[in-house]
């Protein structure tokens, strides 16, 4: 659909012509008309639809009904902000916003004489945004409009306490617009502490669109050979692998350890700084195999992974779709594959079952042959 058809300003039809948006994406095309008619929403799409563009080109019209009123942006790194900021003074040139991006690492005298001058839209980390406030050198009385650019992602980060703090100082008869890759009960919170009625977009289902699913039936005793095959045959793919018990996650991980698999593991006993060391070193690709509890992997950003394995079935669709949700990403393909065993092993964890039998149960997992040899071969 043509930008015209959206009710934009000329000028702006302008400007995105010459950066070379002639259509509007679906998530524009949804969204615009939306939040220019003062609507709240909450947009899920995935990466790459053209989301900056849509809250973007959106609280630049706004503002230009009522030049008093500004608009403030919080995402979750500097390079967003800076990325934002670059791409709506792109989209703002023929109206002579000021735009301005707040973040840590620079300077915060530069960002004070900046801020003293007034502002139309500033776009901040949210850890820089607080700093401000406390300062006295942010004030957002005129603040009529709030982004939150990847709330899914801040909230991985730690940030909640952070937005929270924020947007408690802004109106709360603002118009609140929040951008996420996911819809999960975090957000849902938020939307319900702080947004008015807010309407739902969702666009396109990249489960369809990127992953290819598998299903693989086998018998618990086969699936760490299984797992070892899957993995000697993708060894360039990043993959992650759930496993339901902090102790079957330590065990899986040690029998790919042994069988010269580079891997580590993740799950809620591990220091913070552990898990950190252990993402990056994923992150950098040092580290290609991560095995996870479900626990261990929500509050983290881990995504872009290229084969997810899910040793133990998730115990719900939604865990399931959260988990599958971190491969094929950015338009690159995915590849989910679920061992499925005919006996529903979740029970024997989540039932009170004595401790025996869940002894009896790992060793039914693994087998003796590995506990005595010390590993699994693979063939
Ligand atoms: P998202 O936030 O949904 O991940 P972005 O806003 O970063 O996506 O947009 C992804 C890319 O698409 C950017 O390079 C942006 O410049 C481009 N883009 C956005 N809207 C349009 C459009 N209407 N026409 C052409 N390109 C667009
Ligand atoms: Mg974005």
């Amino acid at each position: 659909m043509k930008f015209k058809e959206l009710g934009i300003s000329s000028k702006t039809i302008d400007a995105l012509e010459s950066i070379g948006y002639d259509e509007a994406t679906e998530v524009q095309e949804k969204a615009i008309p939306m939040i220019l008619q003062g609507k709240e929403v909450i947009v899920r799409s995935k990466t790459g639809s053209g989301k900056t563009a849509a809250f973007g080109i959106s609280l630049i019209e706004l503002i230009l009904k009522d030049r008093n009123k500004q608009g403030v942006i919080i995402a979750p790194t500097r390079e967003l902000a800076i990325q934002i900021t670059d791409e709506l003074r792109e989209i703002g040139k023929r109206h002579r916003m000021k735009i301005y991006a707040i973040y840590g690492g620079q300077s915060i005298g530069r960002q004070i004489s900046l801020l003293s001058k007034g502002f139309n839209i500033v776009v901040g980390t949210p850890g820089r945004m607080l700093d401000h406030l406390r300062r006295g050198t942010m004030k957002l009385d005129y603040v009529n409009w709030v982004v939150l650019d990847e709330a899914d992602l801040m909230l991985d980060m730690g940030f909640e306490e952070d937005i929270n703090a924020i947007l408690r100082e802004i109106n709360p008869q603002r118009q609140m617009l929040l951008f996420s890759a996911t819809i999960d009960s975090r957000i849902k919170s938020i939307s319900r502490r702080y947004m008015h009625n807010p309407e739902i977009i969702e666009v396109g289902s990249k489960d369809v669109e990127e992953i290819t699913e598998k299903t693989i039936m086998i018998k618990r005793q086969d699936k760490i050979g299984k797992l070892i095959e899957i993995l000697n045959d993708n060894p360039e793919k990043r993959a992650l692998i759930f496993v339901s018990t902090k102790r079957a996650v330590e065990k899986v991980c040690r029998i790919l350890n042994k069988n010269d698999i580079n891997a580590s593991f993740l799950h809620g006993d591990r220091t913070q700084s552990q898990r950190e060391k252990t993402i990056n070193s994923f992150k950098k690709r040092h580290l290609n195999t991560l095995v996870a509890t479900d626990v261990a992997s929500r509050g983290l950003h881990i995504e872009d992974v290229e084969l997810i394995i899910n040793f133990d079935p998730a115990g719900s669709k939604d865990v399931h779709k959260h988990r599958i949700g971190r491969t094929g990403r950015m338009g690159k393909k995915g590849e989910a594959i679920t061992f499925q065993d005919d006996e529903p092993r979740n029970e024997y964890y989540n039932t009170g079952r004595s401790r025996r039998s869940y002894g009896r149960n790992k060793r039914r997992m693994y087998g003796d042959r590995g506990r005595k040899s010390g590993g699994y071969r693979t063939r």
